[in-house]
């Protein structure tokens, strides 16, 4: 679909409710710089709601800092200095034997799926949502193929959903993707993330699972700077129809989950490391 909505291409989505911090200078205008009466629920990316030292409320974008995720994993603190997300860690379901050996952790907005705050004229699904007495349309699209590459992924993989989106607006996207709560053996959302340097990171380590055989998909890599070996980086997804990243991945995918070390044959990418730091 066309949208005068999505004009903003190569951004990471400031329309988007779960924010990607972006390194595009080009277009670095923040969401709340462009709509300022937005509620702080929609910058997840920020751990005190957007108020720290970079204010996304300033009015001044010459002054705005720009996000570098390049930046960002080279100052990440060390592991150990880290606390880990205590809610997540309780409720992960164990392995069985009935779970398959190798694990994928899909990261949701602009991977999965783009939603927008902004009318979709031909969203496939909206919901609604509160955050502190105001009420949000929330309007989604999918991805081309999601679906297919969700199905095929659920025969090699146990699948988890990961994002530092809030819970109430994202389990209703989850719910759209996986309504009969089938595909994804369980769901983490912003509460289940760490906070480092201001920004939400995920935590594989929550899962419990063997990193050999643990893959991570997700549009902006920063997000796992401690697993930057399990990861595919995709490209951002904001509503282009002609998109086949997910369906191209399929066959990779089921390549990729028969090695002994996942990570042995991720870093031979050529796309990896650029792509991660790039965050194109
Ligand atoms: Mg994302």
């Amino acid at each position: 679909p066309t949208s005068s909505n999505k004009s903003s291409a190569g951004n990471s989505g400031p329309q988007s409710i779960h924010h990607t911090p972006t390194s595009s200078s080009s277009n670095n205008q923040s969401y709340y710089t462009r709509y300022p009466n937005t509620s702080p629920m929609f910058s997840p990316e920020h751990c005190v709601f957007g108020y720290s030292a970079a204010s996304p409320l300033s009015e001044d974008e010459e002054n705005e800092e720009v996000f570098s995720p390049f930046t960002f994993i080279k100052n990440i603190p060390n592991r150990s200095q880290q606390s880990r997300p205590v809610s997540a860690v309780r409720d992960i379901p164990p392995k069985t034997r009935s779970t398959p050996a190798a694990t994928l952790v899909l990261d949701l907005d602009e991977t999965l799926v783009f939603s927008s705050l902004n009318v979709i004229h031909d969203a496939e699904y909206t919901f609604n949502t509160r955050f502190q007495d105001h009420k949000y349309k929330v309007y989604v699209i999918l991805r081309p193929y999601v679906k297919e590459f969700l199905q095929a992924m659920t025969k090699h993989f146990e699948m988890f959903v990961y994002t530092s989106a809030k819970k109430e607006y994202a389990e209703k996207i989850v719910d759209i993707l996986d309504p009969n709560k089938k595909l994804f053996r369980h769901r983490l959302y912003q509460d289940d993330c760490a906070c480092v340097l201001g920004h939400y990171i995920k935590d594989l380590t929550i899962l419990e699972r063997d990193l050999s055989k643990t893959v991570i998909l997700d549009n902006a890599p920063h997000t796992f700077p401690y697993h930057l070996m399990n990861m595919i980086p995709i490209k951002s997804w904001i509503g282009n129809q002609e998109d086949s990243e997910l369906q191209k991945l399929i066959p990779y995918m089921e390549k990729l989950v028969r090695a002994d070390d996942i990570r042995n044959v991720l870093k031979k990418r050529t796309d990896h490391f650029h792509r991660l730091l790039s965050e194109d």
